[in-house]
């Protein structure tokens, strides 16, 4: 009798572990590739699983196995460089295989959909639309603006529209006038001569030593660090070049809010060869499509976000992450991967360059450079003609502050739009004000299912907790002393843009926060105005700090830099430094310099006057020697093993049990140390009480060790089923 088959299948559930099934009833063996999607019954439902290997035996007896159902693919799915990444990093992250493969698949396929591209509409003129005359359509400049799009590029589709700020309605009046119509249209493989369509800019001396020494091909991670506005993207463009002469593809991963239409356009109108876009904004079928573009090697430069790690490459060449530093990357749930580390991991097994890109480098890969292990390409001047804008400390302690604006600030914005130029106003906090106090008791506005307080809005007027959604309506009497005297306790950016309007009457004020831009396409309107050039003032939260440049803004006033300095969170500094320099570097651009004015209550703090006079690499510097002092990474490896339920006593008792079962396996020396269970920063949260197991190495092995031992006891114990819990490797959110 000749040995079964068995496959061995991973299948999206919380499960750590492979399912063995039979395969379908009359299939050919060599039907069997690993990588294909196999649909099998499972309790009482059918599941979409991934075949990871054909096998003679189980450690089921052959009548407990069930037979699959069919197998959906004809050829495997993803390539095995790919699959096996994920395998790896399921590992490597303590993630059930099936969940983390379920992560790296495009919806539609994880739904058993066809692995096949629908293709896309693509607009064109009718030959009723080419023969107008000159001047048609004068009475409606919005069609006829799209007209002349039309004429000029010949067709267009859903994402030029969106980069040419071309809305939906304009395109149905060109198409009701039987003007334009649209076609299907699967994206071709490009010409192999042409790579350039437009010729590259001379590279500075600097910029030219760079990318010499970023290899051509072979592995080497390379961290190239320089200020906003020093020409790194110049160089990712230059280095794609030399990948696509090579006949590869480039991977461009970016941070969520940095994938912009402008980043785009800087792509497409540089290269004659197809780019594509991988982004939340995207609908299933879009992104199924540019995936299987990514894959068949038809589209050759791919830029996406955290997820486009996992895009499958025909011809992969490189891989650069854009904002290496950005905590956007980590998935914060579920599969905990880092896409940034994961693209170092990739890019080592195919044998290709890596580029980590930024401004103000993660202290890990300033550390990797510093030891070594990557590349270290330094550009210290700004590219073109622009200079770096001066920094200005302003010492806001006893000062009489209007609104949180001290009166030094409210001259230079004034200033500032006199001589006809934007002001951008950055403060961190959206809504009216942090919380409502009462101004006879101290009473504060706490939600009631968070250790946290409830931020007041003003539009609509309303408390609200950001932490767990939680809303209210605005007391008109304090609930503990009956006083009416209930005041607004500090700033948001709805607070600084009505003082900021009541101040400059005349002035544009433009709010930017995730409230202001929640209606679909505000955030593009909002940038169009400020791209008109003419004075305004932008007042918002980060989302203005990342992918956008703003030639007109020539002030940036940051009003609260204290908040990271004094967090719970070990990396608060680190955050807030990069982040003020991020928000700094939207100033000065081009021809106009720029000046950043800081207010602070601690421009004495050591971490304050080190960032402001020595600037990041100083500031960084003095970080890293306090993470040796205390033993953090990059210095030690951490994992957090996190659980929370409504009873505190549940979680705490896992914990518990956690750690001695840790111990057992490894006691604790220097090798590995324990550290809780502790309450989380926020203890409760949404009515759940949230607690903390640290484990710290000197060096990743050990702790993978210890984890892969650890994580199946751990779903087996009775204590699992009374908590929520999960592993999180590398955590960049300690909260
Ligand atoms: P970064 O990505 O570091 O912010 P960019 O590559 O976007 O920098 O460059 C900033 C500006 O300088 C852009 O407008 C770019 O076109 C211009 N620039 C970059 N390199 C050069 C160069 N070698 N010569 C002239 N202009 C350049
Ligand atoms: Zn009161
Ligand atoms: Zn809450």
């Amino acid at each position: 009798m000749s040995a079964p088959t068995i496959l061995e299948i991973a299948l999206p559930t919380p499960l750590r572990r492979r399912f063995d099934y039979l395969p379908p009833a009359g299939l050919a063996p060599d039907a069997l590739q690993p990588g294909t999607r196999v649909q099998v019954p499972f309790g009482r439902q059918q599941l979409v699983g991934l075949l990871l290997r054909v096998k003679s035996e189980s450690s089921l007896p052959l009548d407990k196995l069930r037979a699959a159902e069919t197998v959906l693919d004809r050829d495997a799915l993803l390539p095995p460089e790919l699959l096996n990444l994920c395998l790896w990093a399921a590992d490597y992250y303590q993630c059930p295989v099936g969940e983390a493969l379920h992560t790296a698949l495009p919806v539609l396929l994880r739904q058993g959909e066809v692995a096949r591209e629908q293709g896309e509409p693509y607009w064109h003129l009718t030959t009723e639309g080419k023969g107008l005359p000159e001047g048609a359509l004068k009475r409606a400049p919005r069609q006829a603006e799209l007209l002349a799009a039309l004429q000029s590029r010949g067709q267009l589709n859903r994402t030029d529209f969106a980069m040419l700020g071309i809305a939906r309605s304009q395109v149905k009046a060109l198409e009701d006038k039987g003007l334009a119509a649209c076609r299907e249209q699967t994206l071709t493989p490009p010409p192999a001569t042409a790579i350039l369509r437009e010729t590259p800019l001379t590279l500075s001396e600097e910029q030219q030593a760079a990318l010499a020494r970023i290899p051509a091909e072979g592995f080497q991670a390379c961290l190239l660090d320089g200020a906003t506005g020093s020409g790194k993207t110049e160089i990712y463009l230059q280095a794609i070049a030399r990948t696509l002469e090579q006949g590869r593809q480039a991977l461009v991963l970016v941070p969520e809010i940095g994938l912009t239409p402008q980043t785009l356009a800087r792509f497409q109108s540089r290269f004659a060869q197809p780019v594509v876009a991988l982004h939340s904004g995207m609908n299933d079928r879009e992104r199924l499509d540019a995936w299987l573009q990514a894959r068949d090697g038809r589209a050759r430069i791919i830029i996406g976000t955290r997820s486009a790690i996992f895009t499958p490459l025909a011809q992969p060449g490189i891989i650069i992450v854009d904002e290496e530093h950005d905590s956007s990357f980590k998935q914060q749930d579920g599969f905990r991967y880092s896409a940034r580390d994961l693209a170092a991991m990739r890019a080592n097994r195919l044998k290709i360059p890596l580029i980590l890109g930024s401004a103000t480098p993660a202290l890990e890969s300033l550390h990797n450079a510093r030891t070594g292990r990557y590349q270290y390409l330094r550009l210290s001047r700004r590219a073109g003609a622009a200079q770096a804008p001066t920094i200005h400390l302003n010492d806001i302690r006893r000062q009489t502050l209007e609104e949180g604006l001290a009166p030094d600030t409210l001259s230079a914005i004034g200033e500032t739009l006199r001589s006809g130029n934007q002001v951008l106003v950055f403060l961190n906090r959206r809504g009216y004000a942090p919380t409502l106090e009462c101004h006879d008791c101290g009473w504060l506005a706490e939600c009631g299912h968070c250790d946290a307080r409830m931020t007041l809005h003003q539009a609509p007027r309303h408390l609200h907790c950001h932490h767990c959604d939680h809303q209210r309506a605005v007391p008109k009497i304090c609930p503990s002393c009956r006083s009416s005297h209930l005041q607004p306790l500090g700033q948001g950016t709805e607070r600084s843009e009505e003082a900021l309007r009541s101040r400059f009457p005349e002035t544009r004020i433009l709010r930017v926060d995730r409230d202001s831009t929640r209606r679909k396409h505000a955030f593009r309107d909002l940038l169009t105005e400020v791209h008109s050039g003419e004075p305004c003032i932008l007042v918002g939260t980060q989302m203005l700090a990342k992918g956008h440049h703003f030639p007109d803004v020539t002030l940036v006033v940051i009003l609260d830099a204290d908040a990271g300095l004094f967090s719970t969170d070990f990396r608060g500094p680190e955050r807030m430094g990069q982040l003020l320099l991020q928000v700094a570097g939207r100033a000065g651009r081009a021809d106009k310099p720029g000046q950043v004015i800081l207010q602070s209550h601690h421009t004495d703090h050591p971490l304050v006057r080190t960032l402001m006079e020595r600037g990041y690499h100083a500031f960084a510097e003095l970080i890293l020697s306090e993470r040796r002092l205390t033993q953090l990474p990059p210095f030690r490896h951490l994992a957090l093993v996190r659980a929370e339920s409504k009873r505190p006593e549940n979680a705490v008792a896992f914990l518990q049990q956690v750690r001695h079962l840790a111990e057992q396996h490894h006691p604790a020396n220097h090798e590995l140390g324990y550290l809780g269970p502790l309450p989380a920063m926020m203890e409760k949260r949404g009515d759940r009480f949230r607690y903390q197991l640290q484990l710290n190495a000197a060096g990743r092995k050990p702790l993978q060790a210890l984890l892969a031992r650890l994580a199946p006891e751990l779903e087996n114990h009775a204590l699992a089923k009374r908590t929520r819990w999960s592993i999180d490797v590398d955590p960049q959110d300690m909260s």
